[in-house]
């Protein structure tokens, strides 16, 4: 998608910290981190978010948990722990349109979430 900010990250037009990449997938560092370890983990296909998820995208939704457990492992947080997080629409928080997993991590993270 054109106008869309992650989209651009994975066409390379805008750079990112990229930490993990598959044929699917792609994770780099949150630009404005709310942990010591703040990853974003995004299909490399633009969907707006959770609430456009299709069928055809259960393979596609189940790799980005397939990969938040490797980000994890490499980033040292497995054992530790995290919290993995989607932002959907207003009350969600959701300020970037094309779906994210956020994984958090380093830190004790407090619940229940603001
Ligand atoms: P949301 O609020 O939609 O759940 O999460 C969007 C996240 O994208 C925010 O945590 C924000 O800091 C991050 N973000 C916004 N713009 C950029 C950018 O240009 N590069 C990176 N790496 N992260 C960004
Ligand atoms: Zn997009």
């Amino acid at each position: 998608m054109s106008d869309c900010l992650f989209c651009s990250i994975v066409a390379g037009d805008i750079p990112g910290d990229i930490v993990f990449e598959n044929e699917s997938v792609l994770a780099f560092r949150d630009i404005d981190p709310k942990a010591p370890t703040h990853i974003l983990v995004i299909p490399k296909k633009h969907i707006r978010s959770i609430n456009e998820l299709e069928s055809d995208d259960q393979s596609l939704a189940g790799e980005m948990l397939i990969a938040a457990k490797s980000i994890a492992k490499l980033e040292g947080i497995d054992d530790s722990g995290f919290r993995t997080v989607f932002n959907t629409n207003d009350d969600g928080g959701q300020t970037v349109f094309h779906i994210h997993m956020h994984i958090l991590g380093g830190r004790q993270m407090t619940w229940p979430p603001g």
